[in-house]
């Protein structure tokens, strides 16, 4: 008996009808053959949520949220919104699911696919056969610390300041994610902190180490982060899963993905305790390409594939999608983003097309 997955499609402003479109129905080709049944609810978010209803998350949309098992993410975000006060402003939507869902647990990989090794900024040989995952904590650090502020010193000099906190449950929750999700890839884990000046990495790192005698057969190395940043430039392939706090993942992350060099091709997961996941591409709404079937779905495809990987445990399905994606690149497919020398050009529904097609 095939199981029925429950998943909100919440496809956002700009671009993110016209991707999402081709992710579900890359997943409704899966489901066609077999692999899962599919149940499927869409609800208005971001700037379409705000028109809608006048909320970027309107309660019908959590509500969804919270009953699927999982959410498909296009992208929210509208200028033409910009001027709302803050809390009403389309991107406000991505921080109340994560807030309301407790998705701590940030995944995002940086592959390089062949036909896409010279988009990069690095030197071919530099980036060809990279395929990292980079595991950020989304909910706690200096983010979040308390106390925080700018106060005004004795002598009428301002100063400001933030807490950096963590603490061992929500280091070991992280790490749990970290060590089972390098056990579905290469099984080397690497745990970056800055260990040598601040006492709350001291503490991750050694909660990691600890952590790391209940996975003998993964292996855990430590680096510091400033090691870590120049590590990615000079040598991505040395890298199979990195783990990393808030502060530090949201730079490092950033860093991993320009490496790829392919905006339009990388996508992420973000998990709660029980693998219930919210998967998006990592880009925005792309007004300036909106609605001219120009966008590449390319990373929201494979935000589905992760979807099948780490809530689903759909191994199979998943390496179907991201096998398929592999053929459209060979076969020299090329939306405009990612257009080279030699590939054929094609818009949004014909690159989906050509993923369901290829997936047989
Ligand atoms: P963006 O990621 O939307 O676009 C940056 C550039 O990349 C643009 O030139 C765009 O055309 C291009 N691009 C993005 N995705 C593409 C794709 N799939 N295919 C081809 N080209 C693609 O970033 P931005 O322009 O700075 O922001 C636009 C809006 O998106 C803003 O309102 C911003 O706040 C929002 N945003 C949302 C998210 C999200 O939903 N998670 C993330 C980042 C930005």
């Amino acid at each position: 008996m095939t199981t029925t997955l429950n998943i909100a499609v919440l496809a956002g402003d700009g671009i993110g009808p016209e991707i999402t479109r081709e992710a579900v129905a890359v997943l409704r080709r899966l489901a066609a053959q077999g692999h899962f049944g599919l149940n499927l609810g869409s609800a208005e978010v971001g700037g379409a949520g705000y028109r809608a209803s006048g909320h970027p998350l309107p309660e019908v949309t959590l509500r969804l949220a919270q009953q699927s098992q999982a959410i498909l993410f296009g992208a929210v975000g509208d200028f033409s919104l910009d001027n709302l006060p803050r809390e009403l402003r389309p991107e406000q939507a991505i921080l109340g699911l994560r807030k309301s869902l407790g998705l701590f647990a940030n995944l995002r990989p940086a592959i390089i696919f062949p036909e896409l090794a010279s988009a990069s900024t690095l030197k071919p040989e530099v980036v060809s056969g990279m395929d990292l995952l980079i595991l950020r904590e989304l909910t706690g650090d200096i983010y979040f610390g308390q106390p925080r502020g700018v106060r005004i010193l004795d002598n009428g000099e301002r100063e400001g300041f933030d807490t950096m906190v963590y603490r061992e449950s929500e280091i070991l929750r992280i790490g749990r994610v970290a060590f089972e999700a390098a056990r579905k890839r290469g099984r080397r884990l690497c745990s970056v902190d800055k260990a040598n000046v601040l006492e709350t990495t001291q503490l991750w790192r050694d909660v990691m180490t600890g952590l790391g005698k209940e996975y003998p057969d993964v292996s855990l190395s430590h680096m510091y982060v400033d090691n870590a940043a120049m590590q990615l430039l000079k040598n991505p392939k040395q890298f199979d899963v990195m783990v990393t706090g808030n502060m530090f993942g949201d730079i490092l992350s950033d860093e991993a993905s320009m490496l790829t060099g392919s905006i339009g091709m990388l996508p992420s997961a973000s998990l709660d305790a029980n693998n219930k996941g919210l998967y998006e591409p990592i880009h925005g709404s792309a007004p300036d390409i909106a609605g001219q079937d120009k966008a590449n779905p390319l990373a929201t495809i494979l935000s589905a594939a992760m979807m099948l990987r780490y809530t689903f445990g759909l191994e199979a399905a998943a390496h179907a999608i991201e096998s398929a994606v592999r053929r459209v690149l060979a076969d020299g497919l090329a939306t405009a983003d990612i257009d080279r020398p030699g590939s054929r050009r094609v818009g949004t529904a014909a690159m989906g097309a050509a993923v369901v097609a290829a997936l047989g």
